[in-house]
């Protein structure tokens, strides 16, 4: 298995990346916001409950989001290994998945973290037009990143599972930086 973690600021290209991994390794695509993104369209009880969550640009509950991943992980059990974009989010999240390697089957090869500016970030996601994107929302999620997910690089680093990789290129040299550091180290 090859589980890898794409990890980065919003809009710092992971969903992009993501599925570049994807088709390049043969892996599962895991998005933490998009399967929150899915419930709330379908107005599960679980979207019901993390609507205004995802409106406010905060953090759905751990419990929660440690739920729905673990439950996305157990539908693919043939898989060569997964992409974790936008998860773990916070210190309790990348604790929980690490207590739970052995019983998912998810040891972390590599955490690529995708470095940009916040001004880039800013750029870039008022082109998007998402609903969370407007920007006093991306503020608040930038906000969020810094104090409750930015830990995570160093709990990785000292893990000696993180890679930093410039984020404010075009998306192809992003995929190369990343296939040059997979190809190194991983795969
Ligand atoms: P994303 O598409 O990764 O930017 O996620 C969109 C939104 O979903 C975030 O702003 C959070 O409200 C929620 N979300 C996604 N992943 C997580 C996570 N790992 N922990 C908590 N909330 C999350």
């Amino acid at each position: 298995m090859v589980n890898i973690v794409i990890f980065g600021k919003p809009g710092a290209g992971k969903g992009t990346q993501a599925e570049f991994l994807k088709s390049k390794y043969n892996l599962i695509h895991i998005s933490t916001g998009d399967l929150f993104r899915y419930h709330i369209i379908n107005k599960t009880s679980l979207g019901l409950k993390v609507t205004s969550i995802l409106e406010n640009g905060d953090l759905v509950p751990d419990k929660l989001t440690i739920e729905i991943l673990e439950n996305e992980v157990k539908k693919h059990k043939k898989t060569s290994g997964f992409i974790f974009d936008g998860f773990p989010r916070t210190i309790n999240q990348a604790t929980a998945l690490e207590n739970k390697i052995k019983q998912l089957n998810v040891s972390i090869k590599a955490v690529l973290n995708l470095d940009i500016a916040d001004q880039e970030i800013l750029n870039r996601l008022a082109g998007r037009g998402r609903e969370d994107d407007k920007p006093e929302l991306i503020k608040n999620r930038l906000k969020v990143y810094r104090n409750q997910t930015e830990p995570l690089l160093g709990f990785y680093n000292e893990r000696s599972l993180l890679e930093t990789i410039n984020g404010d290129q075009s998306e192809t040299d992003v995929s190369n930086a990343i296939f040059n550091v997979l190809k190194a180290e991983v795969v």
